[in-house]
């Protein structure tokens, strides 16, 4: 039986399916390499195919014995979402029903959703936990939020199992540097900043104590770990759930701006511009959840280690 992957060849996608290949599970990437990279996907076996067709998914799940799947193709850039929306729903949604539909066919039982922090829209309490109201403001994070509600249906009408896996910031890079984050075009602050030498700042009017928002950044290596402890989870047959992943500290745009000029070793110029579309100010996680129920433990608690890993991928 093996586990398929779609997206196994993005950024979080690729972490994930390294550290099944490494626990000795067989893995099937299914992707299309339309933000991904083949050379991202040197574990287990790779489909090329696109989520949003169904004859090609079809054909994967003939060819493969899929048990279970980690859905993280999606488009993921909130800005693009709030001014291309119809892109995302198709993807996005459409893909992931699509997905879901062969695997009611083909009766694989057990899902791994990339959920986000954006299906929270702007929180009314930091930390956020789980059950805090979900209204979700961009597009993006709508369609990760009607696809955690699809996932309901599908549960109960058709048994398949789901965790949702909601990420805050994710970042850093794999410490063996075999894969990073690398994203045509780069819309996010931390690769921004190592690779260039000035950076604009989106908002400093926000009510925070600098006016810029402030994110909690997570690990790569840590949403792959909390993804085999999701698998587990499910394969030994416990209950639908939804899980936050995130530090549980925020840092402000400026914080990280000035963190990474400090890592990098170099000077970085910081321009303000308007807010961008779809930012609530503040996102923090609680994610004691995860860490009682899929005893998940993040390794990396220090932004600048975080950051560190990064600036090794991308000097690599
Ligand atoms: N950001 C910024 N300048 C940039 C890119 C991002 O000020 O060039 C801000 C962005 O508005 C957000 C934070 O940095 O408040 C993190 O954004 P990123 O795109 O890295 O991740 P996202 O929160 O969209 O997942």
């Amino acid at each position: 039986m093996k586990i398929l992957i779609t997206g196994g060849a993005g950024y979080i996608g690729s972490h994930a399916n390294k550290l099944l290949n490494k626990k000795g599970f067989k893995t099937v990437v299914f992707d299309n390499l339309s933000r991904g990279h083949k050379e991202f996907a040197k574990w287990g076996e790779f489909f090329y195919g696109d989520i949003r067709n169904k004859r090609e998914i079809h054909a994967c799940f003939k060819k493969h014995r899929i048990s279970a799947v980690m859905h993280f193709a999606a488009y993921a850039y909130v800005g693009e979402s709030v001014s291309e929306p119809a892109k995302y729903y198709e993807n996005n949604l459409s893909g992931a029903i699509n997905l879901l539909d062969a695997m009611r066919e083909f009766k694989a039982k057990s899902f791994i959703f990339s959920s986000t922090c954006a299906v929270y829209g702007v929180p009314e309490r930091i930390p956020i936990i789980e059950n805090h109201k979900r209204c979700p403001v961009s597009p993006y994070g709508k369609s990760k939020f009607m696809i955690e509600e699809i996932l309901k249906d599908y549960e109960s009408a058709y048994g398949i199992r789901h965790v949702n896996l909601r990420y805050f910031n994710a970042a850093g890079a794999d410490p063996e540097l075999e894969i990073g984050e690398w994203h045509e075009p780069e819309t996010h602050l931390i690769p921004i900043v190592l690779r260039n030498r000035s950076v604009r700042i989106f908002g400093t009017d926000y009510e925070t104590p600098d006016g810029t928002c402030i994110r909690d950044y997570v690990h790569v290596q840590d949403l792959a770990a909390a993804h085999l402890a999701a698998l587990e989870y499910l394969l030994e047959g416990k209950r639908s759930d939804s899980f936050n992943l995130g530090n549980g500290s925020g840092f402000s745009v400026k914080e990280v701006i000035e963190t990474c000029a400090d890592v990098a070793g170099k000077k970085i110029k910081s321009e303000n511009s308007k807010r961008r579309p779809g930012d609530p100010p503040v996102l923090i996680a609680d994610s004691s959840k995860a860490k009682k129920i899929l005893k998940w433990k993040p390794r990396y608690i220090d932004l600048h280690a975080i950051i560190e890993t990064a600036w090794k991928w991308h000097n690599k």
